[in-house]
């Protein structure tokens, strides 16, 4: 699962759909030229704060001040340079490749013609519904339940990378956005050597069930615009013959499936999701369903067992199509239709979808210029190709090398820690230590890259390509299934700004497109890349071992290898961070969820701890004791560069967001929460016993 340290997972999938679908209005080329990328810097401090009481604002004020979020986005954060500078370089490798000269390779080719086709704005208004009427008569077409199952699988295969953002979707947290279930294909959970189905839940137009569940005046009013949104983007469609009623209709049948979400702190706990079906029993969990029209239409091949995610959820959609009507069916099936394709129709159904999915949901003012719309889509209709190209032109190997000294160091001080960690049994601990000596490190870009001379990329009509882009990859997923997960696979594109660790394959991904300031700098001094790097390494690697990932042994199987007292002493470990973050106001009177957002609180913490460790290790050989720059000991500067990779100004829209699905904490709060456990940044700051970054019962997991 993707764990992007400064934008959730959850989060940047959403943001990447409105980034997807957002209009058009801007077609001026903006000026190309990479922004300059820094990492520390003085006038990034608030010198007037009192480290002791907040380092956040010491550490960020500066930053925050200067740095208000641009009217087209709802999270602007140091790590937005660095977006920046990436959307320039794919930017620049897009445009390069988009003149049909003949002399191109298959690669520019493809990357030129489908980003020319995005570009065409003129063309997707002249067109206006051209590119989803063939889906929309299917729909219409619909006599019977079989029709409507073969129907969705059909959709599913159109829509799949429409609907994910730019992430690739293993189980989306806290569940799929594909119309009414999400199908992939899965590592099994027990059985790690091999591929199977997995059916999760999904089928919601807004991020999660809490915007259908609570009832706060805010969240009331946001449905209303919802369903008013729904509405209009149906009457500009002029098919249903009522769409006050056929909105509302939606709306009941999205409230229904949101009631049966299976909330995301159950979903932490993956032997939750391991239901196993096979494929008679799937079936009689939903008779009303015809599962061998809608497997054959999303062309999967057989799966022992079939699971599922949500078993209360598939039971309840099979009670909706017991008494929903045929007609509500195909209203529903449109509005999906539409939700995931509005960005590739015409001006006024982009407009519209902005008015909702950017203004009212995540408070954007404005919209983005089209040409990054048109960068972001090739990239993740083409990840491979432009990733590949992006690599080749902006990625220096020294700095693989360089990382993968880094990452090495900290894993090294995480085995000094397990050893050291008198509180685990010596049965777990060795365990333990095989599986962190088992990891994998992959840093950059993936060593085969994916081939797409079967995809046919066109130069006229933008929608076609990105239907056969979703076709060919769920097949290429779905082909998966039944065999050994292929090893060699990335979840991100190496354009991302992401890391992640996949406890399933025992890894952890780093992608060349953020191995830059502020979170890497070849020439900056160890305080810095150990604070900011060090600390991402850190904290990705303890994902394998956090209140998920412990559950998975080094083969990557979901079993139980603590012993029950161990496992105990770490929940109550856990519970100390719980209680700490739980108090934790998010925006207004929401508070952060401790139970939802405790895995990433136990690698934040351990994360800045065994660089700092790791850090310790090195200056121990190579820094002099008490060396001072601008001012600071490297001890405090290794602490005002991790601080520095959190720094950012979010909208209050999107901080309830992430309160509700985000496995995060907010940016501030991962800064104070986990400085504020150390007695390293104590002694480093000359903290006293009492004050705010002080705390009285420090937790600590590792
Ligand atoms: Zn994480």
């Amino acid at each position: 699962m993707s764990q992007r340290l400064a934008i959730a997972g959850t989060i940047v999938v959403l943001l990447a759909y409105v980034r997807l679908a957002q209009s058009q209005t801007n077609g001026t080329p903006a000026p190309s030229s990479a922004p300059q990328l820094t990492h520390f810097s003085l006038d990034n401090l608030d010198l007037k704060a009192d480290p002791c009481v907040d380092f956040y604002q010491y550490a960020c004020g500066g930053w925050m001040a200067s740095h208000p979020i641009p009217e087209d986005q709802v999270w602007w954060d140091t790590i937005s340079a660095l977006q920046d500078r990436n959307e320039s370089t794919l930017r620049d490798i897009a445009e390069k490749s988009a003149p049909a000269d003949p002399k191109r390779d298959v690669t520019h080719q493809k990357i030129g013609d489908y980003y020319a086709a995005c570009m065409d704005e003129a063309s997707a208004d002249a067109a206006g519904i051209k590119p989803i009427e063939a889906e929309l008569q299917r729909i219409s077409a619909i006599k019977s339940r079989p029709d409507l199952a073969a129907e969705l699988g059909h959709l599913h295969r159109m829509l799949y990378l429409l609907v994910q953002g730019n992430i690739f979707p293993s189980v989306a947290d806290p569940g799929s956005k594909e119309p009414l279930f999400g199908f992939y294909s899965y590592q099994d959970y027990l059985d790690a050597t091999k591929v199977v189905a997995f059916v999760d839940q999904g089928g919601l137009g807004l991020p999660d069930r809490d915007y259908y569940l609570r009832d706060d005046k805010d969240s009331v009013e946001l449905r209303q615009k919802y369903v008013n949104h729904v509405h209009n983007m149906l009457a500009l469609l002029k098919i249903d013959s009522d769409p006050e009623r056929a909105s509302r209709r939606v709306m009941d049948i999205e409230m229904a499936l949101a009631r049966s979400w299976m909330d995301p702190v159950t979903r932490r706990d993956r032997t939750n999701m391991n239901n196993r079906y096979s494929r008679e029993s799937l079936q009689q969990l939903m008779p009303n369903f015809d599962w061998t029209k809608f497997l054959a239409a999303v062309a999967a091949p057989p799966s022992e067992p079939y699971l599922v995610a949500t078993p209360e959820f598939l039971r309840t959609v099979n009670s909706l199509l017991g008494s929903v009507s045929l007609d509500d069916w195909k209203t529903y099936l449109r509005w999906n239709l539409l939700r995931a394709s509005a960005g590739l129709l015409s001006r006024s159904f982009v407009t519209e979808n902005f008015a909702f999915y950017g203004k009212a949901l995540t408070g954007a003012k404005e919209d983005g210029p089209r040409w990054k719309r048109c960068v972001w889509a090739t990239d993740r209709d083409l990840q491979d190709a432009l990733g590949r190209v992006f690599v080749e032109e902006s990625f220096h190997e020294d700095d693989k090398q360089h990382v993968l000294q880094i990452v090495k160091e900290v894993e090294a001080a995480f085995d000094g820690v397990i050893h050291n960690a008198d509180w685990l049994s010596p049965d777990t601990r060795t365990l333990a230590l095989a599986k962190l000596h088992a990891v994998t490190n992959r840093v950059g870009y993936p060593e085969r890259w994916r081939d797409y001379s079967t995809l046919d990329i066109a130069r006229g009509n933008w929608a076609a390509n990105v239907f056969r882009s979703s076709e060919y990859e769920l097949a290429r997923q779905l082909d998966h299934i039944g065999k050994p997960p292929d090893r060699n696979e990335w979840g991100i594109t190496v354009t991302t700004l992401d890391a992640y660790n996949n406890p399933r394959q025992n890894s952890l991904t780093l992608s060349a497109g953020w191995l830059a300031a502020p979170l890497f700098d070849r020439s900056a001094d160890d305080s810095i890349n150990f604070g900011s790097l060090g600390s991402l390494a850190g904290h990705e690697v303890t994902h394998g071992f956090d209140s998920i990932g412990r559950k998975y042994d080094a083969s990557g199987n979901l079993r139980e290898w603590w012993t029950a007292e161990d496992a105990q002493r770490f929940a109550e470990r856990g519970k100390c961070l719980v209680d700490q973050y739980s108090s934790y106001v998010a925006v207004d009177d929401v508070k952060l969820n401790g139970e939802l957002t405790l895995p990433e609180n136990i690698a934040d913490g351990a994360g800045a701890r065994l660089a700092y460790l790791a850090f310790q290790n090195r200056a121990n050989s190579s820094l002099p004791a008490g060396k001072l720059t601008d001012g600071f000991t490297p001890e405090q500067r290794f602490f005002l560069s991790f601080a520095l990779f959190y720094c950012g100004n979010i909208t209050p829209e999107v901080l309830k967001m992430a309160a509700s699905g985000d496995s995060h904490s907010t940016l501030k709060h991962r800064v104070n929460g986990v400085v504020s456990n150390m007695p390293e940044f104590k002694e480093a700051f000359h903290c006293k016993a009492g004050q705010p970054m002080v705390r009285e019962n420090a937790c600590r997991v590792w």
